[in-house]
């Protein structure tokens, strides 16, 4: 039940983060680690979303997407809360999710509307590792997470020193 109560908290957080678009927000607080977990010794930033974050294929989203459902469209809708945040109607051909990094697939709304996401591309990075205004950096879903975002400038110092 604790461990509930603090996964949801996790999970309200990331909503105010404006990170309802990837699996972030489904994890638990162990989660912020995994970028360091997975990472080889010098992170390549091509293989990582452009927060640092990797996609779960456990996320709601993407499995409904690829299992092409409606019915776990219409809850992974719900649970996102896609019509609070962005206002958007069901519809299934719009609730969909391949990850924020794939060039061949449409990007979905709530991807298309994340901050970070814009800024990295915006100054040409793979990813926000590359980036020297990364312990500096204003963006929301740093504020909002910073156990997540104080894994992510581990990574960084990797990246570099590597
Ligand atoms: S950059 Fe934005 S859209 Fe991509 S994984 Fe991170 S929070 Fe999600
Ligand atoms: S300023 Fe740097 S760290 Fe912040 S979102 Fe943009 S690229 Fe990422």
């Amino acid at each position: 039940m604790k461990k509930d109560l603090k996964r949801r908290d996790f999970v309200n957080k990331c909503f105010k983060a404006g990170v309802t678009c990837c699996a972030l927000v489904y994890g638990n607080p162990a989660l912020a680690q995994d970028p360091i977990r997975q990472q080889p010794q010098k992170p390549d930033p091509k293989n990582l979303n452009y927060c640092g974050y990797k996609c779960s294929a456990e996320c709601p989203v993407y499995k409904a997407t690829i299992e092409n459902s409606p019915e776990l469209k219409k809850k992974a809708y719900e649970e996102f809360k896609m019509k609070e945040k962005y206002n958007i109607d069901f519809d299934p051909d719009r609730i969909f999710c391949y990850g924020c990094k794939q060039k061949d697939k449409p990007v979905s709304v709530t991807v298309n509307s994340c901050s970070v996401r814009r800024c990295a591309i915006g100054k040409g990075y793979d990813c926000c590792i590359e980036c020297n205004k990364l312990t500096v950096c204003d963006k929301e879903l740093w504020k909002s997470l910073p156990q997540f975002r104080e894994a992510v400038i581990k990574m960084q110092k990797s990246y570099k020193n590597a």
